[in-house]
């Protein structure tokens, strides 16, 4: 029997006997805090993930509390504990079960090859794992890089391209500054996260050869108890709901209402617009929804047919 389980079954005694004895009172102790238990959501403390990984579940309306220097923090106002931790170990403590979720780079999750559920992807701090070589060299594909030496702190994801396109090469496995491997003759090349590619490009270096594409993503233990995938389902409801606004848009416009069915033909909406006449005769105001991927080609469209005094609003939460 596990600690948390005789905890529950002593409350419940206490709160049985004093709901016999009629101390009505007590029965706050069924709060919350106490019988139900916070998830742990592990985040990384400081770096590229951090402002994300909060903002997402601050946009959640969970409440979390970061003070200078804490490693831990429970919510106000949601069943949840945070853990503020270095990216690198996250996915081990997800995989034994020191915290339930966490947020971590898909580079880091795969590279660490920990046995953990991805649970979703969240569209954040998106970059790409590639090779880069000397701005002088020459680069006709993998083979280039045939018994050459690579620096890279992602020596796995790095071994399984090699692999995948039969080059031998020496893996320098190095955990920081991996750019200036070649300019200290280290290595022939590097292996790195790149995202504009200007460091790359202030280190001398060309990217070369994309091997890996990686956004932020939860991940989650793969023995989650009922509770916490109840919790989990109610932060993943939230998660959607946010994603979904970050995809849409509110649109307002006028038109004439001999243009009415052509335009609703552009702007479907969730259902079907909303349609309402304006105080000048013969003119009716259009609300729907825009998909942000097909936007301003819908708004050129809807400007063609006739639309005028088209508004644009950012929806902050979208439940269907
Ligand atoms: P820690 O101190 O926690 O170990 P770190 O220095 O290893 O942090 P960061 O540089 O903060 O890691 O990057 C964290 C993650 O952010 C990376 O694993 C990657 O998924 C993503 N990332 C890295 N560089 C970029 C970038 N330039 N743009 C967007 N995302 C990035
Ligand atoms: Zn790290």
């Amino acid at each position: 029997m596990n600690f948390q389980k005789i905890l529950k079954e002593n409350i419940s005694f206490f709160i049985n006997y004093f709901k016999n004895s009629e101390l009505i009172l007590c029965q706050n102790i069924t709060t919350r805090e106490v019988l139900m238990q916070n998830i742990r959501i592990a985040i990384q403390k400081s770096g590229r993930l951090s402002e994300d990984s909060i903002d997402l579940f601050k946009e959640c309306g969970i409440k979390l509390d970061m003070g200078k220097g804490r490693l831990k923090s429970v919510s106000s106002n949601f069943n949840a504990e945070f853990l503020f931790l270095r990216d690198d170990d996250i996915p081990g403590y997800v995989e034994d079960g020191v915290a339930d979720l966490g947020i971590v780079g898909e580079n880091v999750l795969v590279e660490s090859a920990k046995n953990v559920d991805l649970v979703k992807k969240l569209g954040f701090s998106k970059c790409r794992l590639s090779i880069a070589i000397p701005r002088e060299d020459s680069f006709d594909g993998a083979q280039s890089l045939q018994n050459k030496s690579i620096a890279t702190s992602y020596p796995k994801l790095l071994s399984k391209y090699l692999k995948e396109n039969d080059i031998k090469a020496n893996i320098h496995e190095i955990s920081g500054s991996v750019e200036i491997a070649p300019s200290i003759g280290l290595a022939d090349a590097v292996c790195d996260i790149v995202s504009s590619g200007s460091t790359l490009l202030s280190n001398g270096l060309k990217e070369v050869q994309e091997i890996f594409k990686s956004e932020a993503v939860l991940i989650g233990n793969k023995n989650l108890s009922a509770e916490n995938k109840s919790i989990l389902e109610k932060i993943l409801f939230r998660i959607n709901a946010v994603q979904k606004a970050q995809d849409h848009k509110y649109i307002l416009l006028n038109a004439p209402n001999e243009k009415l069915p052509e335009i609703i033909n552009i702007i479907a909406g969730m259902k079907s617009p909303t349609v309402m006449p304006l105080a000048a005769e013969g003119w009716s105001s259009i609300h729907s929804v825009l998909e942000e991927k097909a936007f301003w080609e819908k708004i050129e469209a809807l400007r063609n047919a006739g639309a005028e005094g088209i508004l644009v609003i950012p929806i902050e939460k979208m439940i269907l």
